[in-house]
């Protein structure tokens, strides 16, 4: 079984992708799940770690793509250490089934993935390579960087999904994997670049990176071989942005919090603003309950506020111990103001055009539209094809 993260591509773009020859043979061939909602907080790593686990952030624990104090280099959760389920890797090796992930989030250190090229983040002044090389198989990893680093520009886009897909083919071709996982970024970097503008670069930058995709699915279709299950699905869209809100500014005008090398430091109280793109969360430390008061009006009265969050969307995020969360309208998400995002995600499910699809090919699969597709689903789906037991 090969699982192929394609990410922030929405069911908006699914008549897009069926413009492309790869994309079409496969989807023609795949049971297709449609309008499907992504997972609150839809970020990449909860919705991936989801995936992995059939379980929901709250359940599995990976509740955000980083630590969560606004530092200004926050820590990726990317060991796999964190996530607090039985993840599909995990209940393969226990079938002594060989496992492979490459760029998958929440794998570094893994200690059951057979090849492993872990999607890690080097600190400021540490070496990708040595980064890498230390949370995954070392020797493996060395020789696809020496076989297909002339595919790699730094971290640019689709330069790193072009590399991703080299050596997941060879994966395929040489160790023949029982299961394995790959995660595809280009687009997601492309649009958090340059939105969904329809002029100029950005509209040959997003057509670049939708043709680097289907170059890359069409080369892994061919490695992975016509017998092997396929899952191909999206772990969230994204939302164009035009303003991005710093709420942790108004903590500081009021001496809640002060800078430091250009980052955050929690002042008495320890209370912040985490922000996750399209939602952020507050957290109030020891701070009186009039002052949480005073912030909770200026956050209903502040640019780009769309509404609170509900206590559902804070239990299934796993954000309940936030002392409030909130979302932002269309055009606007919560970060670092200074970051130069042109859409982004984070938002809760109900924002329009947001829904994501998901694709299942495999022998005795009907092919066809489906709606009710959860990607919960996907983890005990392919626990049932490989006989896996994941619960
Ligand atoms: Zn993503």
């Amino acid at each position: 079984m090969l699982i192929i993260s394609y990410d922030a591509l929405g069911d908006i773009e699914f008549e897009t992708l069926m413009s492309f020859p790869a994309f079409s043979k496969l989807a023609n061939k795949s049971a297709v799940f449609h309008d499907v909602p992504s997972l609150f907080v839809s970020n990449t790593y909860p919705v991936h770690a989801s995936v992995a686990t059939g379980l929901k952030p709250s359940e599995h624990g990976i509740i955000s793509n980083t630590e969560s104090f606004p530092v200004t280099n926050p820590v990726w959760n990317s060991n796999e250490a964190l996530i607090k389920a039985k993840t599909l890797w995990q209940a393969a090796s226990e079938k002594n089934l060989k496992t492979a992930a490459v760029f998958w989030p929440v794998t570094a250190f893994s200690k059951t993935i057979r090849y492993n090229v872990p999607e890690v983040l080097a600190r400021p002044g540490k070496s990708q390579l040595m980064t890498s090389l230390k949370a995954g198989n070392s020797l493996l990893q060395l020789k696809l960087f020496l076989l297909y680093r002339k595919h790699l520009d730094g971290v640019r886009q689709p330069n790193l999904d072009n590399f991703a897909t080299a050596c997941m083919t060879h994966i395929l071709r040489e160790y023949i994997p029982d299961l394995a996982f790959i995660h595809l970024t280009a687009y997601d970097f492309l649009r958090h670049e340059h939105g969904r503008s329809n002029n100029g670069l950005s509209k040959q930058a997003i057509e670049a990176a939708f043709h680097a995709l289907d170059k890359n699915l069409n080369a892994l279709l061919n490695a992975a071989g016509d017998d092997r299950d396929i899952i191909l699905f999206s772990d969230h869209s994204q939302i164009n942005v035009d303003m991005i809100i710093d709420p942790n500014e108004e903590l500081k005008t009021r001496g809640l919090l002060s800078v430091e090398n250009a980052g955050y430091l929690p002042g008495e109280h320890g209370c912040f603003f985490e922000c996750c793109g399209g939602s952020a969360f507050f957290h109030k430390g020891t701070l009186d309950s009039g002052s949480v008061e005073s912030l909770y009006s200026y956050i209903e009265n502040s640019t780009g506020f769309r509404r609170f969050l509900n206590a559902n969307e804070l239990l299934e995020s796993g954000y309940t111990h936030a002392t409030f969360g909130f979302c932002a309208k269309a055009g606007y998400c919560y970060g670092k103001p200074k970051s130069k995002e042109k859409s982004n995600h984070g938002y809760p499910l109900d924002m329009p055009d947001y829904s994501v699809f998901y694709l299942l090919k495999g022998r005795g699969i009907e092919s066809g539209m489906n709606k009710n597709g959860s990607l919960l689903d996907i983890a005990p789906f392919a626990a049932k094809r490989l006989g896996l037991n994941l619960f």
